[in-house]
């Protein structure tokens, strides 16, 4: 049985109390304002900014640093959330054309989880619904399920505390 993540079953005020107390702060970078999402838009928000004051940030786009363009096709979770891919029983693939892109999803989640290692985050802020960086709630087909996007799975599986945009 492996050991259980320290961010297992956290209230939404613990995760916000944990992000009030983070020195350093991973944050999905379309948060930040980067046009990096699929569709080339960005999701900043003021009350991310708000909540950053002060911290130490870690930009960082899982899907583009694992060098998916923008834009680029909207890709959904198959057989599985986050935790399901990165132990293979899922995919990530594109919704139209259903191209696999289960490898640079994965490689993403790598990416982040180096660059909160380096940086020395505790906390991941992170985008919901995002097949790669929701925490709470991602697609898999068509559906919004509870669940996990690839890369919050892998933080999360590595002790990281993932606290989403809605958390606010
Ligand atoms: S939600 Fe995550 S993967 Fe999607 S654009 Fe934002 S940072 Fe990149």
């Amino acid at each position: 049985m492996p050991a259980q993540p320290r961010n297992a079953a956290v209230t939404r005020e613990e995760r916000r109390a944990a992000l009030r107390e983070a020195r350093v702060v991973l944050v999905s970078a379309c948060l930040l304002g980067q046009a990096c999402r699929y569709d080339g838009q960005s999701k900043g928000s003021d009350r991310v900014r708000q909540a950053l004051e002060g911290k130490e940030v870690v930009p960082l786009c899982p899907e583009t640093g694992a060098g998916l363009g923008t834009p680029r096709p909207a890709v959904v979770l198959r057989g599985g959330t986050g935790e399901a891919v990165l132990a293979g029983h899922a995919q990530a693939v594109e919704r139209e054309s259903g191209q696999d892109q289960t490898a640079a999803f994965r490689r993403g989640a790598e990416l982040a989880l180096e660059a909160a290692r380096r940086f020395g985050a505790t906390v991941a802020l992170l985008k919901e619904r995002s097949p790669s960086c929701g925490t709470q709630g991602t697609y898999v087909g068509e559906q919004l399920v509870q669940g996990r996007g690839v890369t919050a799975a892998r933080l999360h599986a590595a002790g990281i505390l993932t606290v989403s945009d809605e958390d606010l």
